[in-house]
């Protein structure tokens, strides 16, 4: 089913994009957590965690890399980040196409809530 994420990689609605190649698109999150949060999404859509099969081990692993370059390239990844996914119901999950938030800008707290 296709979800509001679908409608931002087709620019059918606006999103302040940081990012983009062939298969991952990163854009600030609508409601901030931090003082940077940017989502990274794949542009083929996997609704979450669990539905990743054979032949999608690359798929996380490019949201990743691409948000670690993302922050060598903003210049906080010294500092340090934090990467979250969220997984259905009791995970938080609000949006089913898996996506991994990058948030950084101030020191995160832990445990998460
Ligand atoms: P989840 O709760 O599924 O892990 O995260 C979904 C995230 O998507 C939330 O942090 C929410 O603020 C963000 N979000 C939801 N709708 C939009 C939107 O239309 N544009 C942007 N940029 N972010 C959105």
């Amino acid at each position: 089913m296709a979800t509001i994420f679908d409608k931002i990689i087709a620019r059918e609605i606006p999103a302040d994009i940081v990012f983009e190649d062939e298969h991952v698109l990163a854009f600030r999150d609508i409601h901030p957590q931090a003082p940077v949060h940017v989502l990274f999404i794949p542009k083929h859509a996997v609704p979450t965690l669990n539905d990743l099969g054979a032949g999608d081990e690359a798929v996380v692993g490019r949201l990743a890399m691409a948000a670690a370059a993302y922050a060598k390239k903003e210049g906080f990844a010294e500092n340090g980040y934090r990467v979250v996914m969220n997984c259905n119901r009791d995970g938080g999950q609000t949006v089913f196409h898996i996506h991994l938030h990058l948030l950084a800008g101030r020191a995160m707290h832990w445990p998460p809530g």
